[in-house]
């Protein structure tokens, strides 16, 4: 009974929210849709359709996936008034080019990284991850406690867009490396492939940052044309099969500690949205973070315990020599980006802040539980 008065007022609430938005409204009826003329026009919901574009080849697992359960969510949480026809990467704009074509209008939204719009600003790529930031779920406090939400905002809507979280990789791992990696010279003269501000970190320690399209990355480890690669995890770093050309697996990753992916809206189609449908979308987000966060996570133990055990892959850490020289590289790099212009500054200004504070308390919660559910031997 509860159930179906929730259920009646929900129905209700779509009325009032189709009414005000001049839909026609009320329930199709099966003694009510006769014959007569005078009988109301049919009751029918208008689906409207709306154009996802996004940056992952089509069922790409983890990324490619998680697009299509927003896309069937949205259509079901909406009611029905909603549907997404989604575009792999390369199928309507090419990839990394969805920025422009969701802030044009020619499509109405998008699934991609926000550090891919660093063209755009530099002040985006402090809502995918950054060198020595935040854990996927530390990032999500900022955002929706710490001031994050607002700046973001802010930042969108000046390229007629707004976006949200809606997926995250997860902690990515360090890379594959063609040799051992023991001290700072080894690094010296690499040519690796690592995008963003990691890759800018990476070229203060004398390497030779490359961005590569996922696709490219195997052919230039086994051409010679790069010495080593970084990508995501175990899980999607095995299904390329790195381990064959580059055996040295260096982890966890300095540079992407918790990598978001989001969903961007055309700010104009945004705002003609009912509140119901509006809430579809952040509602379908919000599941898939969650979902792909814990996907990630299982996926990635399964992934390691392949690598270890049928392709005897050993897990390497860099040396603390090699840590402290990315952490002071981290910080120049962070300190120009704050050079850019106000609104970065502004950005990282409450990212650092609110970085502090949740590694004071990481330090004394999941950073030494970690380090002691191991000595304990769990
Ligand atoms: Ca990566």
């Amino acid at each position: 009974m509860k159930r179906r008065t929730l259920l009646t007022a929900g129905s209700l609430g779509l009325g009032a929210a189709l009414a005000a938005c001049g839909a026609p409204q009320g329930v199709k009826s099966g003694e009510d849709s006769g014959n007569s003329p005078a009988s109301p026009a049919v009751l029918r919901k208008k689906t409207r359709t709306l154009r996802m574009v996004t940056s992952w080849p089509k069922n790409f697992p983890g990324l490619g996936t998680a697009a299509e359960e927003i896309s069937q969510n949205i259509g079901i949480l909406s009611g029905g008034t909603l549907a997404v026809k989604l575009y792999a990467a390369g199928e309507l704009v090419p990839a990394h080019e969805e920025f422009d074509a969701v802030s044009s209008g020619a499509a109405d939204m998008y699934h991609a990284s926000e550090y891919y719009w660093v063209g755009k600003s530099k002040g985006f790529a402090f809502f995918t991850a950054v060198p020595f930031g935040m854990t996927a779920v530390e990032q999500l406090g900022w955002v929706d406690h710490g001031g994050g939400r607002a700046l973001w905002d802010k930042l969108s809507a000046r390229f007629n867009l707004i976006a949200f979280p809606a997926g995250s990789t997860g902690h990515q791992m360090g890379g594959w490396f063609k040799k051992e990696i023991n001290t700072l010279d080894d690094l010296k003269g690499l040519i690796m492939r690592i995008p963003g501000f990691g890759g800018d970190v990476m070229r203060e320690l004398g390497v030779s940052p490359k961005l590569l399209a996922g696709g490219a990355i195997y052919q230039a480890l086994q051409s010679g044309a790069i010495d080593a690669t970084e990508w995501v995890g175990p899980w999607n770093d095995l299904a390329f099969g790195f381990y064959r050309e580059a055996p040295y697996y260096y982890g966890p990753g300095f540079h992407e500690p918790g990598s978001t992916v989001s969903l961007g809206f055309n700010l104009e189609v945004w705002n003609s949205l009912t509140s119901q449908e509006q809430m579809a979308v952040k509602g379908s987000c919000g599941w898939t973070m969650s979902s792909s966060l814990a996907q990630y996570s299982w996926q990635n133990a399964k992934a390691l315990k392949t690598l270890r055990d049928e392709y005897g892959v050993e897990v390497r850490n860099f040396s603390d020599e090699i840590w402290k020289a990315l952490g002071v590289a981290t910080r120049k790099v962070l300190a120009e980006v704050g050079q850019s212009d106000p609104e970065t500054r502004a950005i990282l200004d409450s990212y650092m802040t609110a970085l502090s504070e949740a590694s004071a308390w990481a330090q004394v919660s999941d950073g030494p539980y970690l380090r002691l559910r191991a000595l304990a031997g769990f």
